[in-house]
């Protein structure tokens, strides 16, 4: 018989996929002694099962009335009892934290008979109808499906009748007005009445709950975060406590360290006379939480002690939400809180410090993404004008973008490949399609733990909070400053979420420290040197070398800084270009041997400086040069630009220039209908005579003038475009030519390994004989997914990827992140067979997946000696090979 329904007794925090992770942590906290609400949790299993047959599962609610009158029993109260009514709230809570994404609903067990015994029993009229009108805005939104705004609405009309600047200002008759309209409202826009019958209540809330899962917000929330979309939420149901009875109640969120720089210290707001939603939901605005040592010395110091037993026991920065009762203090929420990358580096280290956690489990901690982050550049304050407004700096960055008022404007423009920064008073889980088209967001209410503040900080969007002397204006859609400058909507600012500043204009961008420090090696100190503690840690356990691809000196020059070990791909097709075009138009339009060898020679000596400079630069490490690769007609003009040259000649009645018109024909012949599966690559070696000795005999002389010159060449050979092992013999026979050629002529022994790309399903599938011919292999991971899955990437991308993302046939593009099913698969294939032909077989790759972190933790597995990416990712792929070895 299958469990639906668990007791918080019963729960412990290694269950969150079962009881999602609010009620496992619930439980959790339960079992360490904390003062926790009693309450039980219906499974995502039942969630699940729901989904899959469209009702409740079999059992289910025998099982939540059984729990349901044990939490009758022992409060000694009945939910909804007339006289002094049981009330639950019914809280939304999946694996993963998709904070505000779903739905709770509060106070359920209310009705117009029980709010009379709940105003008796407490001894608070207020209190009872101001839940009472709660209950009826949640219930009435989330599971009746009316628009929220419209119980706004209402409320701001009252406040506005009554004078009053908040909420807090509104008496018990004001509430019990408030209730009469809420109700009608609901009868006018549903057709229904509210349901007075508490056990009606609960059950239909629990299953809004449950709907909520695949709610837009929710769906849009998994999709960026990579959260499946079949795991279901829980649903926890849990006596209320109540914040809002009075001047010594009210609600918190805090943290045990600042979510932003990972400083030890207790950050939160608090909200006195209120219910856990409104703090985050910035209705009012809250105190800092250390007010609260005057307001409720013994909770807070309570509070306090709960807040290091849960760092302790979680080992790891956590956030909370708790609520005071009349004084007493109450635990309902805690989870390892979202952080920036930042206080991520800061936070392991300190730990590690504190001997909480090893060093391994810190560099578990960090993440590529997040080092990349930290890796981008800072506003130039020096040369930032006036501020415009300061505010709390609640997710760190620097952003430039056109001010929009609204979530609908800020997708539209960002679809047009506008910069856009999101500004709104407070954002709300509607804004979060604006957040994620947004560069940055700005509010002018709200603290740090406010739902801007929370959601940016998760998705790595830059965000300021909190600027209060903004005056938002969303109906003319500008807000003006403290000194009374109007902002119109379209203006360009520049938003600086490390500073909390906000600049008029668009502001300059300098290095970021810690690319400083990687560009100086300099010692690091304070955050930097956390970077760099976790950078040492993953060095010293990662089995994958990192390598990058480079094809110019400078490149070669930065990637080594970075830390590269080498270079994995030195692509020699810019090196055809610039002024040399025309060199290499005579190679390729010459009718003899004599014109081409001519033009070959003329090459030659330009190859071989660049070639020696990179050499150079990587000196004592390998350099992995790659034969030319793309077709040779992109080296030619345009084929219209030369059709209307010549057109326009004949027009003025000119001769047209006999060049254009051989270049022409040139064009002409060599057009090709799919250039990507054409004359490229090995193919180009094998048909035209030459390219291939000219290439590598500047390979071969660099290498004789860097050992001349005292240096440790190593130079290593890569053929592209292999798919049978005969192209590669064919083509390695004339390199080894070459090089025994060079090698006699100088008196100086050239040795330099020839190996291939893997970059064809052919040649990944016949590995096992091309590994015969090749030194080492290179896959060539972005044609290899371009050919596995028959894209071409220059076609699909705008055309049809981000259908197939919404509709999860991927769930990242197979060009960021390799697809381990289908081309990962060929990979394994090729290192397996590759190797059994040839044990010490030199294996890495070169596509861009190189510095992907997840793709990095596929390549490690797959047993990959070394990975090479672009060298602003070398830093990246160090500290997540380093994470895939642990
Ligand atoms: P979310 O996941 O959006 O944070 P929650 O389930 O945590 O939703 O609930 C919303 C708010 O209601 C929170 O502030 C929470 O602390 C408060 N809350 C939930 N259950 C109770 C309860 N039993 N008593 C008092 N406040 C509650
Ligand atoms: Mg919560
Ligand atoms: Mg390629």
């Amino acid at each position: 018989m299958v469990r639906y329904v668990y007791d918080f007794a019963e729960g412990s925090r290694d269950r969150a996929g079962l009881l999602g992770g609010k009620g496992a942590n619930l439980a959790e906290m339960t079992r360490l002694g904390l003062p926790v609400p009693p309450g039980f949790i219906i499974t995502t299993a039942a969630c699940r099962a729901f989904f899959a047959t469209g009702a409740e599962p079999d059992g289910m609610s025998r099982e939540v009335s059984r729990h349901l009158s044990a939490l009758e029993a022992a409060a000694g109260r009945r939910l909804g009892q007339l006289d002094d009514p049981l009330l639950v709230s019914v809280r939304s809570g999946a694996r993963f934290s998709m904070p505000g994404m779903m739905e709770t609903v509060l106070d359920i067990g209310l009705n117009d008979a029980s709010v009379l015994g709940l105003a008796k029993a407490s001894g608070s009229e207020r209190f009872a109808w101001d839940s009472y009108r709660r209950l009826l805005q949640m219930f009435g939104s989330t599971v009746m499906g009316v628009d929220a705004a419209r119980f706004e609405r209402a409320m701001a009309t009252l406040k506005e009748n009554r004078g009053v600047p908040d909420d807090a200002h509104l008496g018990a008759e004001d509430l019990a007005q408030l209730v009469e309209s809420y109700k009608s409202l609901i009868r006018v826009e549903t057709g229904a009445e509210f349901p007075q019958s508490p056990a009606e209540q609960l059950r239909r809330a629990i299953l809004a709950v449950f709907r909520s899962w695949n709610g837009v917000r929710a769906r849009l929330y998994r999709r960026r975060e990579h959260i499946p979309d079949d795991l279901g939420t829980a649903v926890t149901v849990q006596r209320m406590v109540y914040g809002n009875l009075g001047p010594d109640s009210g609600s918190g969120v805090a943290f045990t360290r600042d979510p932003a720089t990972g400083r030890p210290g207790l950050y939160g707001d608090y909200l006195p006379n209120a219910q856990g939603e409104d703090v985050v939901a910035g209705i009012r605005n809250t105190v800092p939480l250390a007010d609260l040592e005057q307001l409720e010395p013994g909770s807070y110091r309570q509070l306090l002690k709960h807040m290091r037993t849960l760092e302790r026991h979680y080992r790891d920065l956590c956030d909370i939400e708790f609520t005071i009762e009349r004084g007493t203090l109450w635990m309902l929420q805690t989870r390892v809180g979202k952080r920036t990358a930042e206080a991520a580096f800061a936070i392991a280290a300190e730990l590690t410090d504190e001997e909480l956690i090893t060093p391994d489990e810190a560099l578990a901690r960090v993440s590529g993404d997040g080092l990349a982050r930290l890796m981008f550049p800072r506003f130039d304050t020096a040369a930032a004008l006036d501020a415009l407004a300061h505010g709390i700096p609640a997710s760190p960055g620097a952003a430039v973008g056109a001010a929009v008022f609204d979530s609908a404007e800020t997708v539209r423009r960002a679809a047009e490949g506008q910069q856009v920064v999101l500004v709104r008073q407070e954002t709300t889980p509607d804004d979060l399609p604006g957040m994620v088209a947004a560069q940055a967001v700005l509010t002018s209410r709200g603290g740090k733990t406010s739902h801007a503040a929370v959601v940016a900080r998760g998705m790595g969007k830059v965000c300021v909070c909190g600027a209060e002397e903004l005056t938002m204006d969303i109906e003319h859609r500008r807000f003006t400053t403290g000194s009374g400058t109007a902002v119109e909507e379209g203006t360009v600012i520049s938003v600086d979420g490390s500073a909390g500043t906000v600049y008029a204009g668009a502001v300059p961008l300098v290095d970021s420290p810690v690319m400083q420090y990687l560009e100086t090696g300099r010692q690091p100190t304070g955050a930097v040197g956390a970077v760099a503690r976790a950078l040492e840690r993953a060095d010293g356990v990662r089995r994958l070398e990192v390598r990058a691809n480079a094809d110019t000196p400078e490149d070669a020059a930065r990637a080594r800084r970075f830390g590269a070990q080498g270079i994995g791909l030195c692509r020699t097709e810019h090196m055809f270009l610039g002024d040399r075009r025309k060199l290499v138009e005579e190679m390729i339009l010459a009718r003899t041997d004599t014109e081409r060898e001519r033009a070959l020679d003329a090459l030659l000596p330009h190859q071989r400086r660049d070639f020696a400079g990179i050499l150079a630069a990587m000196d004592g490490l390998p350099v992995t040069i790659r034969l030319l690769d793309p077709p040779l007609h992109e080296f030619l003009p345009d084929r219209t630009d030369l059709a209307v040259r010549i057109a326009a000649a004949e027009a003025r009645g000119d001769q047209p220039d006999p060049h254009d018109t051989e270049l022409l024909d040139a064009v002409g012949r060599m057009h090709e209908e799919n250039p990507m599966l054409g004359l490229r690559g090995v193919r180009l070696g094998l048909v035209v005579p030459g390219l291939v000795a000219m290439q590598v005999r500047a390979v071969a002389e660099a290498v004789v003038e860097r050992t001349r010159a005292s240096g440790d060449p190593q130079a290593e050979i890569m053929v592209p475009l292999v798919g049978d092992v005969t192209e590669l013999r064919l083509v390695r026979e004339e390199v080894e030519g070459v090089l025994a050629a060079v090698s006699q002529e100088s008196g100086v022994p050239v040795r330099c390994p020839v190996g291939t790309m893997i970059e064809l399903p052919r040649a990944a599938l016949t590995a096992g004989r091309i590994a015969e011919a090749a030194e080492f292999f290179s896959f060539g991971t972005n044609d290899l997914t371009q050919t596995t899955w028959g894209f071409s990437r220059d076609d699909v991308e705008a055309a049809f990827f981000s259908a197939y993302l919404d509709k999860g046939v991927f769930d990242a593009s197979p060009f960021e992140t390799i697809d381990r099913t289908g081309v990962g698969r060929l990979v394994e294939i090729a290192v397996v067979e590759g190797r059994s032909t040839r044990p010490d077989l030199k294996i890495g790759v070169c596509g861009e997946h190189g510095g992907d972190p997840e793709s990095v933790h596929f390549f490690h597995a797959a047993g990959l000696d070394y990975v090479s990416c672009s060298p602003f990712r070398v830093p990246v792929a160090r500290l997540e090979a380093g994470r895939a070895a642990i």
